[in-house]
């Protein structure tokens, strides 16, 4: 057995699959089995079967399938060592393996238990140290209270001894650790006679922690209580923190968010506590950093509307091409928005003023963040001047045309036409303009790494809307003989289509014994053969698909990713004729534990032939 297997099988036969479910949507019993509404695509009847006897589910709906750990790691973001921990937690089973257990993850677990103790150590300090007064009695204007201080860890960093480095020093944690965990720098020009060479990063400031998803501290967020210095300081990039990628309060937000499938983010750490004390516990920031893409990344797997809920000005343009550029790469449309708050006030000082109702109602009523963009920009515009207008529609065409969904696109270029009063034809022209400019095709959907560049995806490009190019382009391969194919499985069940089907049976054979270095020969079934009876006559429609590929020019890119583009759509294709097979049994035939355990056995293997292509 592997390694860490047997603690994976001791957490599945610990955890139930049906309440992680219950946990996040609404379950439903359906016989033997029972039936969810699916929390990987947005939907109104439930399509997601799960058979807790096997511990599986599948969503016949997106076609998301797997285990209690696929549920945990695509729910909450996380890597699958981490879900394996996070549910051996729940269920209060200790790990034998840690998992990754190796240098690296050791390394972590080690700079965690440091950055643990410095979240108690500031915590403990906040609450009875002397020298913190000033800080107990700011909090206390704010209204935050014990609970509120422990919930988030709260903490404070001393000026005066014992201070938190001779604290960890006393515990045996070396200044190094200490240094990489990002709690202490070297000393300059102030270094003392006595003392080792280091001081506290941090000192005189209200401590924030910032926690990954899993909840462990990972650095510092810290506002200056008096002396001089930044308002706020951050912690230093880490082997832990990595201020790209982190959300404040994600850790505490992430459940809400998958439920409501809307996350709400605000400017600073205060406004998230707030938004939380409130009762709106979707509510996440980042930590001193412009909203990114991994941010919007990963405030994506988790919910598909996204809510920005800070000073308008900076819920910019840079945001919607983030949100559009995250959309084309994940395949998954986020609803970016933005909440106007009253006044351009931040949250915090909103709930202060006790104007809670007035919050929630601008996140509720929040606008799609192109919308709000396209407003912003007309505002005090003259649309009787040509002059201005043409500016204006010229300003906001690359923001158009960075739309990922077609359809999307050709509402927002009617909404603009109308608001302008320019052309529909006007606009388009300009969107058009603005694709070329910012290097988009003009075409919707998801962008692979794969289809970028190279002839093969300015042809894909093309015949995109026929949903086969992908197979017109392997059947190109197969006729340019592309010496690749040779240690590929290359056969008919790879086409979908009956055209390309036939196309390749007809010309497999030969390709099979053509010498590498020439190209496969076209046999079509129009030649005249005396003896083949069925060869007669003038070419047919494979025929002429055939001609028209090699007249195309036979310059195919690497084959490997339209090999693996059409290995998945096969297997999505045995995936949707079990499904089909499993509608029409009864709820509790026990026949359709098995299928689907099929179903699922074949999701894992697209699931992998997906990290091939990347
Ligand atoms: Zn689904």
């Amino acid at each position: 057995m592997v390694r860490g297997d047997d603690d994976r099988e001791r957490v599945r036969a610990a955890v139930n699959l049906v309440e992680q479910f219950a946990a996040i949507t609404k379950v439903k019993r359906s016989g033997r089995s029972f039936t969810a509404l699916c929390p990987f695509h947005q939907e109104k009847t439930p399509s997601l079967s799960i058979d807790p006897a096997r511990g599986l589910f599948y969503c016949f709906g997106c076609h998301k399938g797997g285990d209690v750990f696929t549920l945990v790691q695509e729910t909450q973001g996380l890597s699958f060592p981490d879900a394996l921990q996070a549910l051996a937690r729940q269920a209060g089973i200790v790990l034998t393996h840690r998992p990754g257990d190796g240098k690296r993850a050791a390394d972590r677990e080690r700079l965690v238990a440091v950055m643990r103790r410095a979240v108690d150590f500031y915590t403990r300090r906040l609450l009875s140290g002397a020298d913190a007064g000033p800080a107990r009695a700011y909090l206390r204007s704010r209204g935050y209270d014990r609970a509120l201080i422990e919930k988030f860890g709260l903490g404070f960093s001393p000026t005066e001894e014992p201070s938190l480095g001779t604290e960890l020093r006393s515990a045996g944690v070396s200044n190094s650790v200490m240094e990489r965990a990002g709690l202490a720098v070297r000393r300059g020009w102030d270094r003392g006679p006595s003392d080792d060479g280091f001081r506290d990063r941090f000192r005189g400031r209200i401590m924030f922690p910032i926690h990954d998803l899993r909840g462990d501290p990972v650095g510092f967020g810290a506002r200056l209580m008096g002396g001089d210095g930044p308002k706020y300081l951050n912690s230093p990039e880490t082997p832990l923190y990595r201020k790209s990628r982190l959300l404040y309060g994600l850790h505490l937000a992430r459940r809400e968010i998958s439920r409501s499938d809307r996350a709400v983010v605000v400017e600073g750490y205060t406004d998230v506590i707030a938004m939380h004390r409130a009762g709106m516990e979707s509510a996440v920031a980042t930590c001193g950093t412009a909203l990114g893409e991994e941010h919007l990344e990963a405030l994506g797997r988790l919910g598909q509307r996204i809510v920005l809920a800070f000073d308008a000005d900076r819920a910019g343009s840079d945001a919607v091409l983030r949100g559009e550029r995250v959309s084309r790469r994940s395949g998954r449309r986020l609803d970016l928005r933005v909440a106007e708050l009253p006044d351009g006030k931040d949250p915090a000082d909103l709930l202060q003023e006790d104007r809670l109702e007035e919050v929630r109602q601008a996140v509720d009523d929040s606008r799609p963040a192109l919308q709000y963009r396209m407003e912003r920009r007309l505002a005090g515009v003259d649309l009787t001047d040509p002059e201005s207008r043409a500016r204006a529609v010229n300003e906001l065409g690359p923001l158009l045309a960075a739309v990922a969904d077609q359809a999307t696109r050709a509402e927002y270029e009617r909404t603009l036409s109308r608001m302008t009063g320019a052309g529909l034809s006007e606009i388009q022209a300009v969107v058009r303009r603005g694709a070329r400019g910012a290097g988009i095709e003009g075409r919707a959907g998801r962008r692979r790494p794969d289809d970028s560049g190279g002839p093969a995806s300015r042809v894909i490009d093309r015949h995109a809307h026929r949903g086969s190019a992908v197979e017109r382009e392997l059947l190109k391969a197969v006729l340019a003989n592309h010496p690749a194919l040779r240690e590929l499985e290359v056969d008919s069940t790879l086409f979908g289509q009956d055209l390309y089907r036939q196309a390749f049976q007809q010309v497999e054979a030969d390709w099979r014994v053509t010498p590498i270095g020439r190209p496969t020969p076209i046999a079509w079934r129009g030649e005249c053969s005396p003896d083949e009876s069925e060869r007669q006559g003038a070419p047919d429609e494979v025929d002429r698909e055939l001609l028209a590929i090699s007249a195309d020019g036979l310059e195919p890119g690497d084959p490997r990713p339209l090999v693996i583009r059409c290995r998945r759509a096969a297997l999505r294709r045995e995936m949707d004729a079990i499904g089909a097979r499993m509608r029409s049994l009864a709820a509790d035939d026990p026949q359709r534990t098995r299928l689907l355990a099929q179903v699922v056995e074949l999701e894992r293997r697209r699931q992998e032939l997906t990290g091939d292509l990347r």
